[in-house]
């Protein structure tokens, strides 16, 4: 698999450390939300056949980047690895009801 410099998920956490430190947390949670809706803006937009595959990446880019921040910095490891299963699980058991599975 090619090697994106985006891969290292500690030089990412590095990179959260340091845009907190720059900018502070509350601007980060800010940050965040703005990212969340442009996403939501964007896929609004693929929606209406208004948008083009690059920028729809592009923004789900930035909201995934803002996620995982999020995720840094308001929880704990386990605590992200527990809800995510959760999601997961609840996924599963709504396919069970509604999907073919
Ligand atoms: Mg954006």
């Amino acid at each position: 698999m090619t090697d994106h410099p985006t891969d290292g998920l500690e030089r990412r956490q590095e990179l959260y450390e340091e845009a907190e430190a720059a900018w502070g947390r509350e601007a980060q949670l800010n940050k965040a939300a703005e990212e969340f809706g442009e996403a939501a803006a964007a896929l609004n937009r693929a929606l209406n056949g208004q948008e083009s595959r690059e920028n729809l990446l592009e923004e789900l880019a930035d909201a995934r980047l803002m996620l995982e921040q999020m995720e840094w910095a308001l929880f704990d490891d386990d605590e992200v690895g527990a809800a995510l299963d959760e999601a997961v699980a609840n996924l599963e058991a709504r396919l069970e009801v509604d999907g073919d599975g």
